[in-house]
């Protein structure tokens, strides 16, 4: 299915190279374009429908989520915590969870791929994945407590830690001090995009001998943590590489600049999410987000940035995926 898409965006292209216009009553016929009404929901940060995709929060998300709360949070004790949807505590029981906590000083907060956690001073972590739609906000006590807010850390300094979660895919994990972590998945991470060690060597020996997609080979955690849907096809386009193209095809070169890409891409976009704890909070925790930068997700139809060419979508793995088939060619 994206072999034919690629093929469709490819003839509707030719010879329009550079005009960096759509018009033509054929053109606009052909162009895998998503209706209006979708492209303008995918930018509007609200949830439901299909723009749940664009808020679920990769690394650049989870790591400004950690840059906002974690200085706000250090040195803040817990008073009290309220399950009120216990399913969301995966380990130990919801009971626990919330009678183990009372008291304990947060130290600080670390992000690992798409996974937070909270380091007790004691030497407990609470580890939690926001997964589909979860958001975590630091709120005044009196603040109005939203609709599907499951889970409130009563601070110390009259605040709450207010998880809230729509779909209720989020997760919350608590380990004692010393306790090994063989419920969260966060021991089966690959290296993160940060990593000195992440080379175009790593990525081959990983991806090299795969017949799998490039792209779907990026969203697997066990080798690179933190990237998801949006970023992978940015990255892909800041490196020239077609996200249907096999990872077995890829040449050395195009290792070396997936590699250089990677942590560069996330590092801009991490960036780009920067807010203020009083932005934060008016943004209800997601509308933060970086999506004026983004280059070619959420843009299919549209002229490449780079080239002018109009963007493709297509579906790799089941995930929509958009890229430009000029500046990502499929052959090398
Ligand atoms: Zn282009």
């Amino acid at each position: 299915m994206g072999e034919k898409a690629d093929l469709s965006c490819r003839r509707q292209n030719r010879g329009k190279k550079h005009t960096g216009t759509a018009g033509g009553r054929t053109e606009k016929r052909n162009i895998p374009e998503l209706p209006e009404t979708e492209r303008k929901k995918k930018h509007t940060g609200t949830a439901g429908g299909r723009t749940e995709e664009r808020n679920m929060p990769e690394l650049p998300e989870v790591e400004s989520i950690r840059r906002v709360l974690e200085p706000q949070l250090r040195g803040l004790a817990v008073r009290h915590v309220t399950a009120k949807r216990p399913e969301i505590i995966a380990h130990p029981g919801a009971e626990e969870f919330c009678g183990r906590l009372a008291g304990q000083t947060v130290d600080h907060m670390e992000r690992r791929g798409k996974f937070l956690t909270l380091c007790l001073a004691g030497g407990d972590r609470v580890i939690l994945h926001l997964r589909m739609t979860g958001r975590l906000l630091l709120t005044p006590a009196d603040y109005p407590v939203e609709k599907h807010t499951h889970l409130i850390f009563q601070l110390d300094d009259g605040r709450e830690l207010r998880f809230c979660d729509t779909r209720r895919f989020g997760r919350f994990w608590l380990l004692r001090a010393g306790e090994a972590d063989t419920c969260s998945g966060m021991d089966r991470l690959g290296m993160e995009p940060e990593d000195a060690r992440l080379s175009a060597e790593y990525l081959r020996s990983a991806f090299g001998k795969r017949k799998k997609a490039v792209k779907e080979c990026l969203l697997d955690q066990s080798v690179i943590a933190g990237i998801g849907n949006i970023y992978s096809d940015e990255i892909l386009f800041a490196a020239h590489i077609c996200p249907t193209r096999p990872a077995g095809s890829l040449t050395e070169e195009e290792w070396e600049r997936l590699a250089a890409e990677i942590p560069e891409r996330l590092r801009f976009f991490t960036e780009k999410n920067a807010v203020t704890p009083e932005e934060y909070l008016k943004g209800r925790g997601q509308e933060y987000r970086n999506t004026p930068f983004l280059q070619v997700y959420g843009h299919a139809g549209s002229p490449c940035p780079v080239c002018g060419e109009i963007l493709c979508r297509t579906v790799v793995g089941g995930r929509s995926s958009v890229f430009c088939p000029a500046c990502q060619a499929e052959l090398p």
